[in-house]
């Protein structure tokens, strides 16, 4: 019986092996750290072996191929060993794409920023239409999973799938029917040996399979985007819709903006961006990559706009918490990296006390210097090495250095007056202070409640 290692027993480590389990492979399930419930006790269960604490080598080399999580850096020394070895290393979609059933189709979604709001959007559009639709990918119940525990006439019509650069790495025939490459800033440059090119590549592979019947859709006017498109073009077979919101040229053809009219079209589909209860000019351009991806799929006009006007956003992502004397506070939490910050910023209509900090991704924060100006009354500083933060923005607004939420919040609490927004946007993963930025968010918002009451 052929062997497959799988390498992380998370979400997508743990699917991965009940899937080559159900399909007659040999399974070796190995983490370097221990296992998570409940895919601990499913694995014992379903008889399936696995190891923690470290990794069998030699037995790892005997496999056919390696299933490796996005959370295992391709610099891991098993993951170099195995490599070396020849023996392909694929990622959870890659695996489980293999086994979709015939009658699934799938819109994948990639990018720096808005792939969680994007993927929810269209997965919530495609429900309200009535299509059997399934959330997988970084959310929902993960891909390999769901194929493994589904029997094949009860697999959904689409499957809408939020990918990582790192699931894309692993990537080789998976195929999607509808590709969304909503953006590509610096984000995660520490593994991609801190050169940008490598990050950009990364994210293209969304494009590498496509066929005429499919659609590429992507950011007309992003830089990034761009400069590296003429590399693909060459090879990509399918058609292809530009979104643009800044410069309605950009998306001519395709979906755009008109910010004089504040309208959203995309061919004859047109609806006024303020009824959206998701707000800033990043969320239109969210809006609009879904609107493409739905109309393809063949979702009524009628639905899409009334979906649009229902969706109330994902949680950690430009959250409103509650008004405290006067003071807005949101929540941003999952504003991991600068270019989220950015538009957050952007999005600001009050006097705003930002909160940023945590554990540093080699940002450059330079960018927000101008938004900064323009929007932010004080800079909080939450983390447990703030030196380069206080060192970019000392001198532009007051800086507060602080190292717990708690005193972070009286920081704001001091400058704020009514009318000002808290803003918690922290430009930075949150592994300093949190467990990770759905905890850092969820503090933040029960600390928030606590001064209410
Ligand atoms: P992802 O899943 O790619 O991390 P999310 O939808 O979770 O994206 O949003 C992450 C952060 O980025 C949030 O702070 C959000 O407000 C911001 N954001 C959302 N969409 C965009 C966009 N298109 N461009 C820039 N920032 C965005």
């Amino acid at each position: 019986m052929a062997l497959v290692g799988v390498l992380g027993g998370g979400v997508s480590g743990y699917g991965a092996a009940v899937l080559a389990a159900a399909h007659g492979y040999e399974v070796l399930l190995s983490d370097s750290g221990t296992l998570k419930e409940p895919y601990r006790s499913q694995l014992v269960r379903q008889g399936i072996p696995f190891e923690e604490g470290g990794h069998t080598l030699e037995k790892l080399l005997t496999a056919e191929f390696v299933v490796k999580s996005p959370g295992v850096p391709d610099t891991a020394s098993v993951v170099r060993a195995v490599r070396e070895r020849g023996i392909p290393v694929i990622s959870e979609i890659e695996f489980a794409g293999r086994y979709l059933a015939p009658q699934t189709r799938t819109v994948c979604i990639t990018g720096s920023n808005g792939k969680t709001t994007t993927t929810t959007l269209i997965h919530e559009i495609m429900r309200a239409a009535g299509f059997r639709a399934e959330l997988a990918g970084n959310i929902g119940r993960g891909l390999a999973m769901q194929v493994a525990e589904v029997p094949a006439e009860a697999q959904p019509d689409w499957y809408v799938i939020e990918l990582s650069s790192f699931q894309l790495d692993g990537m080789y025939d998976f195929r999607p029917d509808i590709a969304l490459l909503l953006n590509v800033t610096p984000d995660h440059l520490d593994r991609y040996d801190y050169r940008m090119e490598n990050y950009v590549k990364s994210k293209f592979r969304i494009t590498q399979n496509l066929r005429p019947e499919d659609l590429f859709i992507y950011n007309g006017e992003d830089t990034e985007t761009q400069a590296y498109l003429p590399r693909v073009l060459p090879a990509l077979q399918s058609g292809r819709l530009a979104f643009a919101v800044k410069d309605a040229a950009a998306g001519a053809g395709g979906a755009w903006y008109d910010a004089e009219t504040g309208t959203m079209h995309c061919g004859d589909f047109a609806f006024p961006a303020d009824e959206m209860r998701i707000k800033g000019l990043h969320n239109i351009a969210n809006a609009l990559a879904a609107v493409a991806a739905c109309r393809r799929a063949g979702v009524p006009d009628a639905v899409i706009g009334e979906t649009l006007r229902s969706f109330g956003g994902v949680e950690h992502r430009l959250e409103p918490v509650a008004t405290v004397d006067g003071v807005e506070y949101i929540n941003d939490s999952k504003a991991t990296n600068v270019d989220s910050v950015w538009y957050a910023l952007q999005a600001m209509t009050r006097p705003t006390v930002w909160i940023a900090g945590g554990t540093d991704k080699g940002n450059d924060y330079e960018v927000l210097l101008p938004l900064v100006r323009e929007h932010v009354k004080a800079l909080v500083c939450l983390g447990l090495d703030n030196a380069k933060l206080v060192r970019s923005f000392q001198g532009v607004v007051p800086v507060y250095d602080t190292a717990s939420l708690e005193e972070a919040l009286r920081a704001c609490r001091s400058v704020a007056v009514p009318g000002d927004t808290v803003l918690l946007s922290p430009a930075c993963a949150s592994f300093d202070l949190f467990r990770n930025y759905e905890d850092r968010g969820r503090k933040f918002k029960e600390a928030v409640r606590q001064l209410l009451g």
